[in-house]
């Protein structure tokens, strides 16, 4: 389905609804885990998201130098109008404690790479998104690329069936029920069970369980 593109970039913008995305990336995900490991488990390797986005874009350079495209540049997925594009991520998230943020910042440009490549080749010259750090993992929904990208982030690393799951089981365990507010301890029990089982930040785990209705605020 295609909408007018608000941000000017495109005549039209592709539509996507949310169950779409997740079957997609979660498909994407479990696949490649299957094939490379033999079996699927969470949290994703760091690794394992390395060598899924080199086999899905020409080229990956995770040591990057993203100065001069913005002061909060993190990532850029560069779209080519004959093959794969190239993605660049700045060398500063190989710090250990930067970790997390590796992570999220990949899965955004694997969302770009899958999403909207082939974009590029029906509107060529059309410039490429430069992914900075409030975008990575929530956009607002009028700059719809980086949303998309943003919520791909969420699905990849934490796709629906199995934080469904994990929040079925955290439910047992606690006695609670319904979707709790992320202010109440149950909602900040659920969004640490969830940073924990899939190595995000506590930020992305809220995001992730707010776009899925998990908990409200
Ligand atoms: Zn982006």
């Amino acid at each position: 389905m295609w909408l007018p593109d608000p941000t000017g970039r495109f005549p039209e913008r592709p539509f996507y609804q949310r169950d779409e995305l997740d079957r997609e990336c979660e498909k994407i995900m479990h696949g490649f885990l299957k094939s490379r490991n033999g079996k699927v488990s969470y949290p994703i390797e760091t690794n394992d998201l390395v060598v899924l986005l080199e086999q899905e874009s020409s080229d990956l350079d995770v040591w990057a130098d993203l100065s001069s495209d913005g002061p909060d540049v993190e990532g850029k997925t560069t779209f080519s109008l004959k093959g794969k594009p190239t993605v660049e991520v700045i060398a500063e998230l190989q710090e250990p404690h930067r970790e997390n943020r590796l992570r999220t910042t990949l899965a955004h440009e694997l969302g770009h790479v899958k999403l909207h490549n082939y974009l590029y080749r029906l509107h060529a010259g059309v410039p490429s998104p430069c992914c900075t750090h409030d975008t990575i993992i929530g956009a607002s929904q009028v700059d719809w690329m980086e949303w998309q990208a943003g919520y791909c982030s969420g699905a990849f690393l934490m796709p629906l069936s199995v934080v469904r799951r994990t929040v079925r089981e955290a439910k047992k365990g606690t006695g609670f029920s319904g979707q709790p507010d992320v202010a109440t301890a149950e909602g900040q029990a659920l969004i640490q069970q969830v940073r924990i089982a899939y190595q995000v930040s506590a930020d992305a785990a809220r995001v992730r369980l707010l776009q899925l209705g998990f908990v409200v605020e």
